[in-house]
């Protein structure tokens, strides 16, 4: 999508610290780290959030690419938090679906 950020990071367009990246996705630094470890995973295909997809196999590997990040990171042990901001009022901020990696520091719950 052509004015997408993060499809611009696909494209090579905007530059981005990559921790991870396959045929279909990508992992790179939250450029404004809320944490230790903050890495965001995104499918290379734009999709806009989370309520506009029932891909279970583009969905499953977020998670999966994430964790295998988690492990590499040596958060695993301690802890790590997914997260997926979904519309507005949840702060979802960039309309390419993404998942937060956060990690090596204590979370709090409930989240603000
Ligand atoms: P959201 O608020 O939509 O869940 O998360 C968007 C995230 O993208 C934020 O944590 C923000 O810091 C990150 N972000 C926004 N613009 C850029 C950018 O140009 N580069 C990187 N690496 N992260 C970005
Ligand atoms: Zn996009």
């Amino acid at each position: 999508m052509e004015d997408c950020i993060f499809c611009k990071m696909v494209k090579g367009e905007i530059p981005c610290r990559k921790v991870y990246e396959d045929t279909g996705f990508l992992a790179f630094l939250d450029i404004n780290p809320q944490a230790p470890v903050h890495v965001l995973v995104i499918p290379k295909k734009h999709v806009a959030r989370l309520s506009e997809t029932g891909d279970r196999e583009l969905l499953g590997s977020l998670l999966s690419i994430a964790s295998a990040i988690a492990e590499r990171e040596n958060i695993s042990g301690k802890g790590y938090r997914i997260v997926i901001n979904t519309g507005r009022e949840a702060g979802q901020t960039v309309d390419h679906i993404h998942l937060h990696l956060l990690g090596g520091r204590k979370m709090n719950w409930p989240p603000g």
